[in-house]
């Protein structure tokens, strides 16, 4: 019990500093999830039920409303809590996975991780509020202002980057983004600050680049937001993934460094492949939505591996301040990648066909 008072009185002493800060900087950073996280859990590890009005407080609370809406909706959370954490439910916690499991494959792959992260939230509340307290200072920020900066210019945390918070496996770029915290002692503090500074650099970017997509089902519409995302993935890639995993030894036994070193390795395929796309696209309107189809399906992880290929090529041939020219240019990335590629002879440029396919759907979508 002792613990848990020390706990709430941190608790409250280091939100009372974070919510004062952030009225000061306009912040709009929001931690609410992860107390209504703690508060259902200690209700449960007392082996009684949140009454409907807690879990409504939680299911509501800035970020796990969005995920509740959007993804899993009011039972899921509240299920996979409740049998990790109540003791007299803990028995039926394999039976509750398998049945989700049996939802399809996003449960499949994720809930085991899901669960553990969420136990692990629990053993570590004080490093998860010492985090919290960490990523808002403002020595932080003004270092994620400079990591951001050194992709696009007038780099500024504004009120409308808003970052919820909350205790949770995996992160989210939504608006406001959505970053899942569960064991903060596993990364750096680096790794901390590079991520917001990463989603910072898409905020902004967003905020100012002119291109205008194709509603959702309209013509082009796909293609147009593969396209999108590798540029806005590979050059947030610059800034924490290149930094962080690329070339540093220290880091290169971590699974995040492992996955990119072997998502890398393939990614010349990839590229080529998705080159014989556009250039089959530039000539074949009537299997337009087949392939643009395949183009989506070929770039993976909303474009981070193959985005972060082609701007790590940009950078070697290049240099940090071309990419940064390149920020709020989608099109001429790929222009500019594939004149790197000829350049460097490591890397598979695109055909001519591919080339002007590009250039006619820069003329419809894109204002300089
Ligand atoms: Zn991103």
């Amino acid at each position: 019990m002792n613990y848990y008072l020390r706990f709430l009185i941190t608790l409250f002493f280091t939100l009372i500093s974070f919510v004062s800060f952030a009225q000061k900087c306009g912040l709009n950073f929001k931690t609410d999830g992860i107390v209504e996280f703690y508060r259902v859990v200690d209700i449960l590890k007392s082996d009684k039920s949140p009454s409907e009005d807690d879990w409504n407080r939680f299911n509501n609370s800035p970020g796990y409303d969005v995920l509740t809406k959007l993804e899993f909706g009011k039972n899921y959370l509240r299920d996979i809590i409740t049998v990790a954490f109540k003791p007299s439910e803990q028995k039926s916690e394999s039976e509750v996975k398998n049945r989700y499991k049996k939802q399809g494959n996003y449960y499949r792959l994720f809930i085991d991780e899901t669960v553990n992260g969420l136990k692990s939230a629990d053993s570590c509340r004080e490093s998860v509020m010492k985090f919290v307290k960490m990523i808002t200072d403002s020595k932080t920020l003004d270092k994620v202002k400079e990591e951001t900066g050194k992709y696009i210019d007038d780099a500024v945390i504004d009120s409308l980057f808003a970052v919820n918070f909350i205790v949770f496996s995996d992160s989210r770029g939504y608006d406001p983004i959505i970053i899942g915290i569960t064991d903060p002692d596993k990364s750096t503090e680096e790794e901390h600050i590079l991520l917001v500074a990463h989603e910072l650099f898409h905020n902004l970017r967003n905020k100012r680049v002119k291109l205008q997509l194709p509603e959702r089902g309209e013509p082009d519409s796909r293609i147009m937001n593969t396209i999108n995302s590798i540029h806005n993935e590979g050059i947030a890639d610059m800034i924490n993934v290149h930094k962080l995993y690329a070339d540093n030894p220290e880091l290169i036994n971590k699974i995040e460094s492992q996955r990119v070193i072997k998502e890398q390795k393939y990614q010349k395929s990839v590229i080529s492949a998705f080159d014989i796309i556009l250039s089959e696209l530039s000539v074949n309107k009537e299997s337009a939505d087949e392939l643009e189809g395949m183009a989506s399906s070929l770039i993976t992880r909303s474009g981070h591996p193959a985005g972060y290929f082609m701007a790590k090529t940009i950078n070697k041939v290049y240099g940090e301040k071309e990419l940064k020219r390149l920020a709020l240019k989608p099109f001429e990335f790929f222009y500019v990648y594939n004149n790197a590629a000829k350049k460097s002879g490591s890397a598979p440029g695109f055909s001519n066909e591919t080339l002007s396919y590009l250039k006619r759907l820069e003329a419809k979508y894109f204002r300089e």
